[in-house]
């Protein structure tokens, strides 16, 4: 029974995986095409159903910073919208949900369970996707020593997830202090180093050197010593991953790649302007480079509004739904599993003819967010890509004030707070299937 309901869901992943919206039925306006109409206040008004009414679960996802919390302080909107979403005392979400944020520092259990003190609700670790949670991803692929920067606790994050061979700025720049001259540390051992069997990483164990060159440079979070970050992350770049050896005008071969975990250029937190993030620490790195090297840094960036973080989500709200009972995993047979759209234009035609959405789990998922170059980007990127995102921007963070809508990525709705966003997607959910019932 147990392998039985193993099987299903793994076909149910493969499905959520496999679902893709041709161009040729995107470009006919198969999907998606609501004519959702766009909201200014904070009491939804009705929506017209159309086009992909269904009764199907919705799903939704909601950013964090300036969406549920400003800093510490939790947003009333927040709780008021968590209590909508679940039912028993708050154990249980009606349906699913998924927090998908471009924080980190953390791991997935940590940031759920400050979820649930926040909101008041059951949070669980397979709800959350953070900035860093697609670095699992590089898992296999990666080999030798490891960089890890940010503030936090990247290191136990890192290690956590997997990763062996980890070393810090700070325990190159400990190893010895002249790298970073204007540095106030001392040289040593750093005890919250990577140091393994405490040794130090660079002196000990050779990390950096000709035979262990750093090939990797990962980004957790933003780093809170930008000085020190910079000069020996350009250092490995322009070394190609070895400590000390500093060739700009060599034609490297790119042989350094550092991976940002997050793109923003800027943030929402307590100070009432927005404030630089981790893609304002990434200008820097890059501009660095480029002046240094003439070349580009090799680079790449995987928090919102790239495509990893909304996969993985995805598939978090394919497993909800089916421990929510919310899907039945028989409609998804193999034949139509065999002929998932999206690869043929045979295949892009059926999908025109169902309506784009015969395959999708979900009548919608709501993605709620306050930064337009990430949240609304990030899901009007998804739903390009096939994904039957709704694109909903509040104003508690990043975006605020009287525009109607964000002039380069305009959402789908535009409403005051969380609140009035989950009331919106339940009325249009509601909607939907008195529609598809009709
Ligand atoms: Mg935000």
């Amino acid at each position: 029974m147990a392998q039985s309901a193993s099987r299903q869901l793994h076909h149910l992943r493969k499905v959520c995986r496999a679902f893709r919206l041709s161009d040729k039925a995107e470009a006919a306006g198969a999907w998606p095409s609501w004519p959702l109409q766009l909201l200014h206040g904070s009491q939804p008004r009705a929506y017209i159903a159309g086009a992909g009414a269904s009764d199907r679960p919705p799903a939704f996802v909601f950013d964090i910073d300036g969406v549920l919390v400003r800093g510490n302080r939790v947003l009333d909107s927040a709780k008021r919208a968590f209590e909508r979403l679940y039912k028993d005392g708050g154990q249980t979400p009606r349906y699913p949900v998924c927090f998908l944020t471009n924080g980190g520092g953390v791991t997935e259990e940590q940031k759920a369970d400050e979820l649930s003190s926040w909101l008041g609700v059951h949070v669980k670790e397979n709800q959350v996707v953070l900035s860093h949670t697609p670095f699992k991803r590089l898992l296999p692929s990666l080999k030798g020593p490891v960089l890890v920067a940010g503030m936090g606790n990247v290191v136990e994050v890192a290690q956590h997830y997997g990763f062996k061979q980890l070393l810090t700025p700070l325990d190159v720049a400990r190893a010895d202090p002249s790298i970073a001259p204007f540095w106030k540390g001392r040289a040593g051992c750093a005890a919250d180093s990577a140091k393994e069997g405490g040794q130090c990483p660079v002196k000990d164990l050779g990390y950096g050197s000709e035979e262990k060159s750093i090939k990797t440079v990962l980004v957790f979070k933003d780093p809170s010593d930008w000085y020190v970050d910079l000069q020996v992350i350009t250092d490995i770049c322009v070394g190609g991953g070895v400590i000390g050896k500093w060739k700009p005008e060599a034609d490297a071969d790119q042989a350094v790649k550092v991976y940002f975990s997050n793109p923003d250029l800027l943030f929402a937190g307590e100070y009432p302007a927005p404030r630089l993030g981790q893609g304002a620490f990434a200008a820097a790195l890059r501009t660095l480079v480029r002046e240094v090297t003439g070349r580009e840094l090799n680079h790449e960036f995987m928090g919102k509004p790239n495509a990893a973080p909304y996969e993985l989500a995805e598939q978090l709200l394919c497993d909800q739904a089916m421990e929510l009972g919310l899907m039945d995993p028989q409609q998804y047979n193999a034949e139509q599993e065999e002929t998932c759209p999206g690869t043929t234009e045979q295949a892009g035609a059926r999908e025109h003819d169902s309506l784009g959405q015969s395959l999708s789990p979900f009548s919608a998922i709501y993605a709620v967010g306050d930064n337009p170059k990430a949240d609304i980007a990030g899901a009007l990127n998804a739903r390009a890509r096939g994904r039957p995102y709704v694109a909903m921007l509040v104003r508690t963070g990043v975006f605020s004030g009287e525009r109607a809508n964000d002039e380069e990525f305009p959402a789908d709705v535009v409403v005051d707070d969380v609140d009035a966003a989950v009331q919106a997607a339940l009325h249009r959910a509601r909607n939907m299937r008195w529609h598809s019932m009709r």
